[in-house]
């Protein structure tokens, strides 16, 4: 269920029969010199658009929310920044707006890791209002299922390149790119740090890309995305079924 083109009618029909909603979050930002800016609104687009036909009677698919968070890239053209307080304010007000018109599981899937820790501390509010939540990291939650494929992903990496040539062919390109390894671990903080860790704004063995090796991805992680969506409505059942989403002056 598309609601970005629901009209209100179609809306509170929605609303009775259904309780789970999935948003897309990303972020516009450096992709290496070869991968679009718009990398990581691009591929939850392209998730939701294999959901819909897997899900999609279960499940609103919201507009997506385009830009994040990226300490470690803004410094780097091209990434629009938002500061994390400001963007995990804004995630948590979109959620309560769901959750106040009775979605009470919320799925957020999220293309972009500088996201992660804002969405931590938005789904630990949200559990505390009793909205039930699936937060999915597809780059971190199923690495290991993504290396049988892509042996060496990152950011802009192997993995990411290839799912972006599965969209579009034009929207990244391979040729002459090769590949960077993380020089630090991540837990070494110092001031402009992205220069040091991603010199050239990615990291993994992007030259290694193919639109094949994207689409056996999108196949497998799709899979994997509505295995844990059913693992959150089993949830759902094992606290005693179907609610309401929340009475936010309650
Ligand atoms: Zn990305």
């Amino acid at each position: 269920m598309d609601m970005m083109t629901m009209n209100l009618t179609e809306f509170k029909k929605a609303q009775q029969a259904i309780n789970t909603v999935l948003i897309p979050i990303g972020m516009i930002e450096a992709h290496g010199p070869h991968c679009a800016l718009g990398t990581d609104v691009l591929i939850p687009r392209e998730f939701v658009r294999r959901l819909e036909g897997k899900v999609g009677d279960k499940v609103l698919m919201a507009p997506e929310i385009t830009y994040g968070h990226s300490w470690g890239l803004a410094s780097f053209e091209g990434t629009i920044d938002v500061s994390a307080d400001a963007f995990l304010n804004y995630v948590l007000e979109i959620c309560k707006g769901f959750a106040v018109n009775g979605f009470a599981n919320i799925i957020l899937l999220n293309g972009h890791g500088g996201n992660n820790a804002s969405l931590d501390i938005v789904t630990e509010k949200l559990a505390d209002l009793s909205v039930r939540t699936l937060t999915v990291n597809w780059f971190i939650d199923y690495r290991d299922d993504i290396q049988t494929i892509a042996p060496d992903p990152g950011h802009a990496g192997e993995d990411e390149t290839s799912l972006v040539l599965a969209i579009n062919e034009n929207y990244a390109y391979t040729e002459g790119v090769g590949s960077h390894e993380i020089p630090l671990p991540k837990r070494f903080r110092f001031k402009d740090g992205g220069r040091t860790l991603y010199p050239e704004a990615f990291s993994g063995n992007a030259g290694a890309a193919t639109s094949k090796k994207g689409e056996q991805l999108y196949e497998m992680l799709t899979e994997l995305i509505v295995g844990d969506i059913e693992r959150l409505w089993e949830i759902e059942q094992s606290q005693g079924g179907r609610e309401n989403g929340i009475a936010m002056d309650s």
